[in-house]
């Protein structure tokens, strides 16, 4: 039987490490060897190599010098360390464990026992991975807006300010625009709430699509109005922006059930012109620049887009 992990085995004796390989491989266990830490450290940054079962007296990089250098580097995945050694003196192994080995057996090895140390490896293994994972998970859920899958609030107040800063900085253009969907409170009147997030996920899957892809990006202010953020893009390239996506909006047809829906939205564009000293700008007057544009354009019959630089 195939195990899921590769382990390597660092040892200077061919003899020893021979015979490890033999009884490793009959287990299943996939095995590459390094003669000492630095062939070692070399094998372990190009492949995927979970265990490391080491020698503690080699030349070149003994085995805690390597667990100290596997320890300082970033794999992306857990490498658990076993020590094999010689001593077993209370000392020597406190240095070995010390240095950031996870196990550690006597030599001569016997076979039984070091198999079932290899599955308490794997088991840690795993743990940590799927702990990897499922902080990786809770991480997206965090700036994921739950109804629409794009950004959330949260995610603007992290990104924005750093966007702009940057601009500012570099002397860069940057928009954004603010879009409300209009009269969106009659189409949960009219058709019910759930028709109200259908169209909600249409209006997005469709901005969406028509965004740069890599550059722009698009999120969740609230309720049914989002933020479009658009770097390296002055004040004319995101109203003719904000006007394609007005159009893409207000052309097609909703099916909900039995009812064709028909919306419009209205947006509120905001840029940082090159012009002059912007040192004392935030995000938050961006933003509150396009908001002041949202609100003329609702006032001016909606269905529309207006901007101004700031
Ligand atoms: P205006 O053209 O002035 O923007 O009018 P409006 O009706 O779009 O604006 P208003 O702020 O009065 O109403 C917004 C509505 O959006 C009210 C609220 O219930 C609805 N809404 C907010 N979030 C959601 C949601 O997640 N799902 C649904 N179905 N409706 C939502
Ligand atoms: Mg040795
Ligand atoms: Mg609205
Ligand atoms: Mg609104």
């Amino acid at each position: 039987m195939k195990k899921d992990f590769e382990v390597m085995l660092v040892e200077d004796s061919r003899t020893q490490a021979l015979k490890l390989q033999l009884m490793l491989a009959s287990q299943g266990y996939h095995v590459a060897v390094a003669q000492n830490g630095l062939e070692a450290m070399n094998m372990l940054l190009n492949s995927h190599i979970s265990i490391v079962i080491t020698d503690w007296i080699m030349p070149e990089m003994d085995g805690s010098e390597l667990c100290r250098a596997i320890r300082k580097h970033d794999f992306g995945n857990y490498v658990y360390i076993i020590l094999l050694t010689a001593k077993d003196s209370k000392h020597d192994i406190i240095e070995g464990l010390e240095a950031g080995a996870d196990d550690y057996l006597t030599k001569p090895v016997d076979d039984a026992e070091l198999i079932a140390r290899l599955t308490t490896a794997e088991r840690v293994i795993r743990l940590e991975s799927s702990l990897k994972q499922r902080n990786k998970e809770i991480a997206l859920l965090s700036i994921t807006d739950p109804l629409t899958r794009i950004f959330n609030r949260g995610y603007i107040n992290d990104n924005l300010p750093k966007a702009f800063k940057q601009a500012v900085r570099y002397v860069l253009n940057l928009s954004i625009i603010i879009c409300d969907i209009d009269h969106f409170k009659s189409v949960n009147d009219h058709y019910g709430h759930q028709a109200g997030d259908e169209v909600l996920k249409f209006f997005v899957k469709e901005l969406n699509g028509a965004l740069r892809k890599d550059l722009d990006w698009m999120a969740r202010y609230g309720g049914e109005e989002f933020i479009i953020v658009l770097p390296e893009t002055d004040l004319t390239g995101a109203t003719a922006a904000a006007e394609r996506f007005r159009s893409i909006i207000a052309r097609p047809v909703i099916r909900f059930e039995d009812h064709d829906i028909q919306i419009t939205a209205s947006f509120g564009i905001a840029s940082i012109g090159l012009e002059g000293d912007k040192s004392h700008l935030t995000a938050e007057d961006l933003i509150k620049a396009a908001d002041r544009c949202l609100y003329q354009a609702k006032e001016g019959g909606r269905n529309k887009c207006i901007g101004m630089s700031i």
